[in-house]
């Protein structure tokens, strides 16, 4: 049966690139479980349901289906067939959906579908490198590997910005500072570091290291 790699941390701590570096150069499959919150919050928005009201979204949950592809050369996310890769990162998603995956019923879902994801690359022996807030504690806590990643809010606001493409990398760590409050202090698994994690600091560290750093733990 293939590895699991649990992967958690806050954004722009590197776990997108490592998670997809590590499955890359160990060839195993790769699921990005944000970009599933992100795109079930998409669906929201595009279908008028209000996001402040966690009665309207648990209330239409079921509705969208949520389809991720992963290969972690070309991994895709689609909701009823469409392609929402691009979608899912603009600035309404980004802003509404710590508020969707606060609600309990929105996480039942997805973690169902992730657990099954997983249960499918495992059957093929192939392995995965899963990465979230709650891989390590809800999803998948019984994986071999498991990684908190963590770097300084500097570091975090200055690589996010590069992914999106901002020069105001104050304006973005003030928005990461509002996404961990809200990650960390909901009610329902909020992100938490747990001490059978291995923290990872990727603060001063390029890509390479950290990705070999962990290709080196899953060995082991
Ligand atoms: O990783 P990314 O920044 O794309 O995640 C977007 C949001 O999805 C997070 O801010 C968090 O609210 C939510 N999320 C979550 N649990 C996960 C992955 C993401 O609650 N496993």
């Amino acid at each position: 049966e293939g590895i699991v790699i649990a992967i958690d941390g806050p954004s722009g701590s590197g776990k997108s690139s490592t998670s997809r570096g590590v499955a890359k150069a160990r060839d195993l499959r790769y699921l990005d479980t944000g970009a599933m919150y992100r795109a079930l919050t998409w669906w929201m928005l595009d279908n008028g349901v209000d996001v402040d009201d966690p009665a309207a979204v648990a209330a239409a949950v079921e509705r969208p289906v949520i389809t991720m592809g992963t290969d972690p050369k070309a991994p895709t996310v689609s909701v009823d067939g469409r392609d929402v890769a691009a979608e899912i990162r603009g600035k309404d998603v980004t802003g509404s959906v710590s508020a969707v995956s606060a609600v309990p019923e929105a996480r039942e879902l997805l973690v169902r579908t992730q657990r099954e994801v997983i249960a499918a690359a495992r059957a093929e022996s192939t392995g995965i490198v899963v990465e979230g807030r709650d891989i390590t504690t809800v999803v998948a806590p019984d994986a071999p590997v498991k990684l908190f990643l963590t770097a300084s809010p500097e570091a975090r606001a200055q690589r996010r910005s590069r992914e999106v493409r901002s020069s105001d990398v104050a304006a973005t760590q003030a928005d990461l500072a509002r996404r961990d409050k809200l990650d960390s202090s909901r009610t329902h698994s909020p992100l938490t570091q747990t001490a059978d994690a291995t923290e990872l600091d990727t603060t001063g560290l390029t890509l390479d290291e950290v990705v070999a750093l962990v290709v080196k733990l899953a060995d082991e």
